[in-house]
């Protein structure tokens, strides 16, 4: 672990202006200390050294994902993800190498088919489960969660069999003879499975995503999801490495926060975590902060985390005008101007930043009114105070968030996932929204991220969209509102040195310089030589994090 580490034989990028490109760096203690040619670092070698050769392959700093929701996404891997999948069969190879890696007797849960996104659109049964699995009950949710699909090892534990009568309001659903159940469970059936899930191997209670669509007697019903929290943590922390991300800034509760803050002090957690908190007040979240005693070099406390609107996809992003495909709907607020104002200037005064969620253009507008107004009464200096998401502004808010030296957060994927959604709601708005290009050209802080688990967690792939404006189809021909496209060098820059800038540690890491951590990774393949198209295809083959490989291809 002390040994030094020397990268050389490069196409090194190091998004530091001054020194944009080097050959080969040397990494000693978890930092970088030498850059330079071949010849340059090899003169500064110790005795003992080990080396990757990089045999022209491109370097780049180590992604920081600015906008993450970490144990959701964590709590999302216990079960199998079954969403967009296009046949049963699909389905059925998911579960059969869930199995394989699971013990016997365990519940095995899944969540989102739907049989319409199938090439035969019908109902499954139990004896297509039977077939790969007769040691574990598996129970898998439909997408809408008003159904499950089980085995028959699950409707035995449940006791559930011919004699079974309809429960109230639910439904067994049977073959046609009218007896048999087939392994479909429906509404209040599903509780009669729900109930008997074993409880001893279960370390954690969560809120299956799906039960959330479910009537709303039985929203507060929690399952005991099957799995232990901490192994999926880890599990969500290694995929984060795999695509090369070494920062997060993770916005949830305290709860979730502190078992983060546990498993990093344990080393458990290859990440450095950058933390805005929900639903707290500013006092209390200092009152912790003075009683906590935390690994700095692997967790930072960023601020209070708000809410101003709601979203594009349920019409409830605050807008100036009403909605094109609903002339009586403006979106909504959630908060009252007089209380973010309250809670700004309490976290600003506490030296706490604020991250306030606003995707309208009229929630982005009156958040910057609000702060305008904060920074006449009160001096803010060397704050990182941000706004999330940002995805639709009036053309006269761009400058303004230069003047108010606000940092635009934002999740370049969401255009792909949101354009078309977008063109119906917005209209011809929609030629000020996801405008990368016009904060970047006005001066704007842009730090780019994810918002896993809204969307899968991959910079690669957000580069491309960066500077595509297309989907991963290639939809549109010509890129959507393509004067907001970012250059590939911006958007890694968005990616990397903006999301440290974020979180004011720009001064050690984002860029790759002597004395910053030795967060780096290299890619299979030189993105700046490749086409746009081929951006989706570039892996990630090492992720080197305070100078040790946490990830290898
Ligand atoms: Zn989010």
């Amino acid at each position: 672990m002390n040994k030094d580490l020397i990268l050389f034989n490069g196409n090194i990028y190091t998004m530091n202006f001054s020194k944009p490109k080097v050959e080969a760096l040397l990494i000693r203690k978890g930092k970088i200390i030498a850059l330079g040619t071949n010849e340059e670092i090899k003169s500064n070698l110790n005795m003992n050294y080990e080396f990757i050769d990089l045999k022209g392959k491109v370097v780049l700093p180590g992604f920081i994902d600015s906008h993450v929701h970490f144990l959701n996404y964590a709590k999302s891997l216990i079960g199998i993800n079954l969403n967009n999948i296009e046949s049963k069969e699909a389905v059925i190879d998911k579960v059969k190498t869930r199995v394989s890696k699971s013990k016997p007797e365990v519940w095995i849960l899944g969540y989102g088919w739907n049989e319409n996104d199938w090439r035969v659109k019908t109902l499954p049964s139990k004896s297509d489960l039977d077939k790969v699995c007769d040691k574990n009950p598996v129970v898998l949710f439909r997408k809408d969660g008003h159904s499950i699909w089980v085995n028959s090892i699950a409707l035995k534990k449940s006791g559930i069999n011919e004699q079974t009568l309809d429960p109230a309001g639910g439904k067994i659903v049977r073959e046609p003879d009218g007896k048999k159940p087939i392994g479909i469970l429906k509404e209040n059936a599903i509780y009669l499975v729900l109930k008997k899930i074993k409880t001893e191997d279960v370390k954690d209670t969560v809120m299956t995503p799906v039960l959330t669509s479910l009537s709303d007697d039985s929203k507060k019903t929690k399952i005991k999801k099957l799995g232990n929290i901490n192994d999926a943590i880890k599990l969500a922390s290694k995929n984060f490495n795999k695509v090369g991300i070494t920062s997060i800034h993770n916005m949830e509760n305290m709860d979730r926060q502190k078992i983060l803050f546990d498993l990093n002090s344990k080393g458990e957690l290859n990440l450095r975590v950058y933390s805005f908190f929900e639903k707290i007040e500013p006092e209390d979240l200092n009152d912790f902060i003075k009683n906590i005693d935390l690994d700095k070099k692997w967790i930072k406390i960023g601020g209070i985390k708000l809410f101003y609107d709601g979203s594009l996809g349920s019409r409830t992003a605050w807008m100036v005008e009403p909605y094109d495909d609903n002339k009586d709907n403006h979106g909504m607020k959630v908060m009252k101007e007089a209380e973010v104002e309250r809670l700004i200037i309490s976290a600003n005064q506490l030296g706490l930043n604020f991250a306030i969620h606003a995707i309208g253009d009229r929630a982005n507008k009156e958040v910057l009114d609000i702060y305008e107004k904060i920074l006449r009464k009160i001096k803010i200096k060397q704050l990182r105070n941000r706004v999330e998401h940002v995805q639709i502004l009036r053309e006269e808010d761009f400058i303004r968030f230069k003047k108010l030296n606000l940092i635009a957060s934002m999740q370049p994927y969401h255009l792909a996932s949101d354009m078309k959604m977008a063109e119906k709601g917005w209209g011809k708005r929609c030629r000020w929204s996801y405008a990368w290009n016009r904060l970047v050209k006005n001066g704007v802080h842009l730090t780019f991220g994810s918002d896993c688990p809204v969307e899968t967690v991959n910079p690669i792939r957000d580069l491309y969209v960066s500077i595509t404006r297309r989907g991963e189809d290639g939809y549109p021909n010509g890129g959507w509102y393509p004067e907001h496209r970012l250059t590939l060098e911006q958007a890694i820059y968005s990616y990397t040195y903006e999301g440290a800038y974020a979180s004011a540690d720009e001064d050690i890491k984002g860029s790759i310089e002597i004395g910053k951590l030795a967060d780096l990774i290299v890619l299979s393949d030189d993105i700046f030589k490749i086409s746009p198209k081929d951006i989706l295809d570039v892996k990630v083959i090492h992720t080197i994090l305070d100078g040790n490989i946490v990830y290898s291809s």
